[in-house]
């Protein structure tokens, strides 16, 4: 017997309402669910319902719940050393940078770890201006990069606008999105080349000698799944070298299986300077992210101090459960699996969706990692919610949410958008059970048309 107490549904949500502050919300205005189980792809509440998880909570359950072999893992990292500083060297950090060194393009080799993506982007830009000597940071505006000060800074999207003026420094551009384009461009290819173009403009009006770096998401997550066109990754890459401007990847969605790939930006054969990760480097069974760095930039400090660190990076549980998870992904063929299962079940299914449905303006994405873009009118893509940070609570995407939850689906909804990011080991029956209760709840949707 442990010291933990056994408390009912009801006293959870009571400590809750009375105790917990939470993130991203109004505190009066929300009614969180209590869960008291999980397993699979599935999470039961109290009163034994279950849902269907198409969320992976914040996209980070990727080898989904109470995985046996990453249990036991934890448990025995526990019993052997719960906690040690960063400053020593031990076994299941080492281990789990070796990993990750390995699975990483090119020269990336060394690990920074964090407890999470946030902290990972703060450091991959503090490496880029220490090793550049600038300070300046070019960052999208369709992008979510964390809630920590810069983080923040660097976030493209409305989460941003409460926390603002954010950090000097920080210059905005418009990455390719070619249905919403912002360069009036028709084929992919157009979208590609004029957002290059821009690109290069602004480091130009800016001064290649103030840019530090330039940050993009490989594949942009919670403003809509935007995978890029071919060449664009490599053409970001091209600007970089030849201004002497570090490429930082953020992979802490796109990475570790979400879109089919150790990170997505393999899937387009580009190495940037900096990746940062987090979410399923572990799934989120400890917190974990971290900073993959170049052979280049880890030597800037090979002779001086880095000017950072943190007391629980690179944690002995949650590098013993990343260890563990990425052994898992290789056995069980998880990347493989994802890459597949979105080939063959979800993308076709979700074509199939989108013909039936007018309030579905766009289907994008690949392996485990796909949104759906709803608009109010399919011929002026105007979005079904207005564009804010509340877009998801608004009256049309609430009553979405509630009809799949109502059918045991537990859905991600954001802005004007439904993603479908289940665990990446998702079956295909599990995957085209869900996709067809998204498909009557769309009705929904479509009744705002
Ligand atoms: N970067 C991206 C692309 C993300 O999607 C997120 C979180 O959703 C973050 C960074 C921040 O990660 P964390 O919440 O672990 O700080």
């Amino acid at each position: 017997m442990s010291d933990l107490p056994q408390l009912s549904a009801e006293r959870v949500h009571e400590l809750d309402r009375a105790h917990v502050f939470h993130s991203w919300s109004a505190q009066a205005q929300i009614d969180p669910l209590p869960i008291a189980s999980a397993s699979g792809v599935r999470f039961t509440d109290y009163d034994g319902r279950e849902f269907l998880d198409f969320s992976s909570q914040l996209v980070n359950v990727n080898i989904g719940y109470q995985h046996p072999r990453l249990v036991a893992a934890i448990q025995e990292q526990v019993a052997r050393m719960a906690t040690l500083a960063p400053g020593f060297a031990y076994d299941m950090r080492s281990e789990a940078a070796r990993m990750i060194a390995e699975r990483a393009p090119g020269d990336l080799d060394h690990v920074f770890f964090t407890n999470g993506g946030a902290e990972a982007n703060e450091n991959a830009l503090r490496m880029a201006r220490v090793h550049t000597g600038r300070h300046k940071v070019l960052a999208a505006y369709r992008s979510y990069h964390g809630a920590t000060a810069g983080a923040i800074a660097l976030t493209g999207d409305p989460r941003r606008w409460a926390s603002e003026p954010g950090m000097p420094g920080v210059v905005r551009y418009w990455g390719p999105h070619l249905y919403r384009s912002a360069f009036h461009a028709s084929t992919p290819q157009e979208e590609c080349e004029r957002a290059l173009q821009h690109l290069r403009d602004l480091v130009a009006v800016e001064g290649p000698s103030t840019i530090a770096a330039i940050i993009l998401e490989s594949v942009v997550g919670t403003n809509g799944v935007l995978v890029p066109p071919d060449g664009y990754l490599a053409g970001v890459r091209e600007i970089c070298d030849e201004h002497g401007i570090v490429m930082i990847a953020d992979e802490v969605m796109s990475g570790f299986a979400r879109c089919g790939e150790w990170f997505a930006i393999q899937r387009w054969g580009v190495t940037p300077d900096l990746i940062t990760f987090a979410k399923g480097v572990n799934s989120g069974y400890v917190p974990l992210g971290g900073v993959v760095v170049s052979q280049r930039i880890r030597d800037t400090f090979a002779d001086r101090p880095y000017p950072g660190g943190l007391t629980y990076q690179g944690h002995p549980l949650a590098c013993a459960s990343a260890v563990a998870s990425m052994r898992i992904f290789e056995d069980e063929g998880v990347i493989e699996h994802s890459r597949r299962v979105g080939e063959e079940v979800i993308g076709p299914e979700l074509a199939r969706i989108a013909e039936r449905h007018p309030s579905v303006g766009e289907i994008r994405g690949m392996a485990t990692f796909w949104a759906l873009e709803l608009v109010r009118d399919p011929s002026t893509r105007e979005p079904l919610v207005p564009y804010n940070a509340t877009g998801d609570a608004a009256k049309p995407m609430a009553a979405l949410a509630a009809a799949c939850k109502e059918r045991g689906l537990w859905p991600f909804v954001h802005m004007n958008r439904t993603h479908v990011v289940p665990p990446c080991v998702i079956s295909d029956e599990d995957a085209r059970t869900g996709l067809a209760i998204l498909d009557e709840a769309l009705e929904v949707a479509d009744s705002f048309v």
